[in-house]
């Protein structure tokens, strides 16, 4: 099974992730730029993160073969801090690295107008960059913010077909299908959407436009999680060639749009049954 993990925030993980990802046949990950958590104070800090995404992260996935890429954004609840606005100024930068596939992650946390303003900007520098775009949707009032988002997304005249709505549910599912953006869902250990549950949307909806991540940070989370669901899915009756398709191929193409995704040597198709897994992995 091969897997490209297309929201992963590597950053907050050990070696040990790492290893057994590679071992689980993860092969490529997207590390979308993000909140970690600890409020930042300056635009310095954001520089700094930023610069380990597209140097130092790349590097420590490089040793377990593992290929990186990331997305560059002012994230949602950070873009109500005064003191991190001009973060924007400085996000153009990076948009021109090879290293970064899309603008991300990007939308709304709670709603406010500051949380507008940046996601309307950073949807503009997307165009301007011909670059996809990451959108984040908040975990509270899910529904509305998704609409909104979408909202925002037409309004800002991105084709949709180069922009991923994430963290979605059975409950947002259809208002995104029906949009012509791409569809992300992220797979908890406890919370939110399971192996189970995608199995049963991919069953509903089918694969088309379908993006699988573990999303997994500094909170509980797994980054095997995307293995668990190809592995739910085959026990489901789905042929490997599905499972191909949501966990390589469709992040492949989503992000391939970017025209910065150097994949060589990492898509050969997989022994299905995994040699890695053999040798004891995960
Ligand atoms: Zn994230």
């Amino acid at each position: 099974m091969r897997i490209f993990d297309p929201h992963v925030h590597m950053t907050s993980r050990t070696t040990d992730d790492y290893e057994a990802m590679a071992a689980a046949g993860v092969r490529a990950v997207v590390e979308p730029a993000f909140w970690l958590g600890q409020p930042r104070t300056s635009p310095g800090s954001f520089a700094d993160y930023f610069d380990a995404l597209i140097g130092w992260e790349p590097f420590r996935a490089g040793q377990f073969g593992i290929r990186h890429f990331a997305t560059i954004a002012l994230n949602p609840k950070e873009a109500n801090d005064p003191r991190c606005r001009e973060v924007l100024e400085l996000v153009p930068r990076y948009l021109d690295k090879d290293a970064v596939v899309a603008v991300g992650e990007i939308g709304y946390d709670s709603m406010t107008p500051l949380e507008d303003l940046a996601f309307a900007a950073q949807l503009a520098l997307a165009v301007e960059f011909d670059l996809p775009a990451l959108v984040h949707t908040p975990h509270r009032d899910k529904v509305r913010g998704t609409q909104r988002s979408l909202d925002v997304v037409k309004e800002s005249g991105i084709d949709p077909g180069r922009v991923v709505i994430d963290h979605l549910n059975e409950v947002t599912v259809e208002l995104v299908r029906d949009s012509g953006c791409w569809l992300g869902f992220s797979i908890y250990p406890d919370t939110k959407m399971s192996p189970p549950r995608m199995v049963e949307l991919l069953r509903r909806h089918g694969t088309d436009r379908m993006l699988v991540n573990s999303a997994a940070d500094w909170g509980r989370s797994d980054p095997l999680l995307t293995r668990r669901t190809g592995e739910a899915m085959l026990a489901a009756g789905f042929g490997e060639d599905d499972v191909d398709r949501v966990l390589w191929r469709n992040p492949v193409e989503f992000y391939g749009q970017s025209g910065r995704l150097d994949l060589s040597d990492a898509d050969a198709p997989a022994d299905f049954a995994g040699n890695s897994i053999k040798r004891g992995g995960a």
